[in-house]
């Protein structure tokens, strides 16, 4: 296989072409991998100026399927924590604000439809601590509330159980049998009704410690549309709640 390249826009496209025995005369077949590579297959004495004006025409196509694998990697890929970059948090998305100061502590607010970290350099590494540090202070505070406000409508529960918060990577919450829960602090990029679905969910355990018919008629009864709150946080855990 041999790479090439050429530049398109702004943007320079990279291929590499295998060459076929099988393939007819300046006929190159391409494809857009989901990796982002682009592959040509070209016939065996095809020139390489053939192929190049070739793949050249197909530009716009070979660019508009970079584009979209481009932006579907945004959402996975770790973040770099450059100002710009979404930030959610209770269901809203901020931009985060990036202020490199070195006579003060890293420090994180909301301000506006800003998230603004300070820091006294850009490393990822200290970035995402101060904002990890800043989500697990409002997930403490803003979880604890929601967990106390809600059992204090459950006949079931006398007290407010014991919380603890754990980054979870396939949970948003559990119960132990003890009757201790656990929420993952992520769940406060998470719209309202989205915690509040968690939380109700984690409670019912307190009365059925399982997933029998009786704990979803109990989750029915208290938030009759948790089926539709359901679907939108596990349509926003793929997306944007786990980074
Ligand atoms: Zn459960």
């Amino acid at each position: 296989m041999k790479a090439h390249s050429f530049a398109y826009g702004d943007v320079k496209i990279r291929f590499e072409v295998r060459r076929r025995a099988e393939r007819l005369q300046q006929r190159v077949a391409i494809h857009v991998e989901p990796d982002g590579r682009v592959l040509v297959d070209a016939p065996q004495d095809a020139t390489d100026a053939q192929v190049l004006a070739a793949v050249k025409k197909r530009a716009r196509w070979i660019g508009r399927h970079l584009d979209a694998i481009g932006a579907r990697r945004a959402l996975s890929l770790p973040r770099e924590y450059l100002s710009g970059e979404s930030m959610h948090y209770l269901g809203r998305r901020y931009r985060l604000k990036v202020t490199l100061r070195s006579d003060e502590p890293p420090g994180v607010r909301l301000r506006g439809g800003y998230l603004e970290v300070t820091a006294p350099r850009h490393d990822p590494t200290v970035l995402r601590a101060a904002l990890d540090d800043w989500y697990r202070g409002r997930a403490r505070e803003v979880l604890l509330q929601r967990l106390a406000s809600i059992a204090a409508t459950l006949r079931w529960v006398k007290t407010p159980p014991p919380m603890r918060l754990q980054v979870m990577k396939v949970q948003w919450g559990s119960c132990s049998p003890a009757g201790r829960i656990t929420l993952n602090p992520w769940l406060v990029k998470a719209p309202r009704e989205c915690i509040d679905y968690v939380v109700l969910h984690e409670l019912c355990h307190l009365l059925h410690h399982n997933h029998s018919a009786r704990f979803f008629a109990a989750l029915d009864r208290h938030m009759p549309e948790w089926r539709t709150v359901k679907a939108r946080l596990d349509e926003l855990s793929e997306q944007v709640l786990r980074m």
